[in-house]
């Protein structure tokens, strides 16, 4: 499903004392099939911006256009379902909304709820505590008996299992240990590879999604501040200092290097090609 977005606006407690703009006239297209992360500091909007992909929130001025359908300020709720069911929505910390006995029967409550036969909730719960690592020891388990960073595999399982087309992550990483966030990565990974569906991921973390993602879109301020490839993206870390964010740590190496005047490639930022442009350097500084 591809995504555009014209002219978006949030205003907060509009027409109130309180009102504020967490949105302003964003355009963006987000790439159908696509790994596309949102990056951002604290307060950027970025929350904001995606609860209008499922329509939980509406635009106070422009649109949303999902497919053929159009989303703009006077939705009415009802007709909002089926766009729902399209686009999964995993909310920040959404282990706080595990609330069945089992493992297993969290996972079906979405299924269930769509109305789906019992082979199918079935069939669904399974592949999608395949695709999150959760095996079939844990299905009778209670939730609250799990590591944090199985809940929240869990919990994302709850969403997969309704099948969206689009699944949105919103700081899927945020609070957890090394192991729980490259368990949580490597899930995401797995479910882009295997179902190709468009995956929107938001993160303040560089390291997460630099080597996961094929699109960047940086927010600042309510606004969209630019958008590219990582390579793209993380060629120019002192302007992302600048927005409150950073780059991966080599991407700062090559940056000063090129400005002591190294003959130095400047979008360098996985720790390979660091080295590999590290050793090439030596070479010709050698020579
Ligand atoms: P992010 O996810 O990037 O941290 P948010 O979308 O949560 O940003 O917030 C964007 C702005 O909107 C911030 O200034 C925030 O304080 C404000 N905001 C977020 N949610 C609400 C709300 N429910 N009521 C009022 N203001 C809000
Ligand atoms: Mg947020």
């Amino acid at each position: 499903m591809s995504i555009e977005i014209r002219k978006l606006s949030h205003i907060y407690n509009e027409g109130t004392t309180f009102a504020s703009v967490a949105l302003d006239a964003i355009d963006l297209t987000i790439q159908e099939y696509c790994m596309t992360a949102i990056i951002g500091e604290t307060g950027s909007g970025k929350s904001t911006l995606v609860q209008h992909l499922n329509a939980l929130l509406l635009p106070s001025k422009g649109e949303i256009q999902i497919n053929d359908r159009i989303i703009k300020a006077d939705e009415k709720p009802k007709q909002l379902k089926a766009l729902r069911k399209k686009v999964g929505l995993v909310f920040q910390f959404p282990e706080y909304q595990l609330f069945e006995m089992t493992v297993y029967k969290d996972v079906a409550f979405g299924p269930t709820n769509l109305g789906l036969s019992a082979e199918q909730i079935h069939e669904n719960v399974v592949a999608a505590l395949n695709i999150v690592g959760i095996d079939e020891t844990f299905y009778e388990k209670s939730p609250f008996e799990l590591s944090g960073g199985q809940k929240r595999r869990v919990a994302i399982a709850g969403v997969l299992a309704m099948n969206p087309e689009v699944l949105i992550l919103d700081e899927p990483t945020a609070g957890l240990d090394p192991k729980g966030r490259d368990e949580i990565l490597a899930a995401i990974h797995k479910l882009h590879e295997e179902r190709g569906i468009t995956v929107i991921l938001v993160s303040h973390s560089m390291e997460d999604v630099a080597r996961l993602v094929d699109r960047i879109i940086v927010m600042h301020k309510g606004k969209v501040a630019v958008t590219g490839t990582p390579r793209e993206i993380f060629s120019h870390p002192m302007e992302l200092e600048q927005m409150g964010l950073a780059a991966p740590q080599v991407s700062y190496v090559f940056a000063k290097l090129k400005e002591k005047g190294y003959d130095v490639p400047t979008d360098i930022y996985t720790v390979e090609e660091a080295r590999d442009a590290l050793l090439k350097l030596v070479k010709q500084v050698k020579a």
